[in-house]
């Protein structure tokens, strides 16, 4: 993790929205997310490190409000956890709910906060990779068109 800026610099780099998503595992208001109605061809990547993280390829509309994946551009590229943190630690509540274990989605380069997965998406990899768009930056050849400010 050494060719990532400390986190000082980071902080002034990305705005208050994306530092909160990435760094302190936020989540963008529904339906907000530059990217939630995106569809032009290119690639998404980290908005902290750069990695190539998502294709428009694996893009649909999932109406959930944020940016939808089936799929990674390689699997080593983020990380999978299991996040308990809206239950709090309950696990009579968690027993009894076991939808309530979200799973979360990191960065595997730098570690920033991605979304979460879950498996409920179309088939045939059933996955919805649910990002939020402050996390990543698309990027096509020759032009910008959504800077998440
Ligand atoms: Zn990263």
């Amino acid at each position: 993790m050494t060719d990532i800026n400390t986190k000082e610099e980071l902080k002034k780099r990305l705005t208050p929205l994306q530092w909160h998503v990435t760094q302190e595992k936020g989540t963008e208001r529904p339906f907000t997310g530059c990217y939630n109605k995106f569809y032009e061809k290119g690639t998404y990547t980290c908005i902290v490190c750069d990695q190539e993280l998502f294709s428009s390829e694996t893009k649909y509309d999932s109406g959930c409000g944020w940016p939808a994946f089936n799929q990674v551009l390689d699997q080593g590229r983020v990380k999978l956890t299991k996040d308990t943190s809206h239950v709090g630690g309950n696990l009579l509540l968690l027993i009894a709910n076991p939808d309530m274990v979200r799973t979360e989605v990191t960065c595997s380069k730098c570690g920033a906060h991605l979304g979460h997965v879950f498996n409920d998406g179309p088939k045939p990899t059933r996955t919805r990779f649910c990002i939020n768009s402050a996390s990543i930056k698309f990027h096509e050849t020759g032009e910008e068109k959504c800077n998440n400010s």
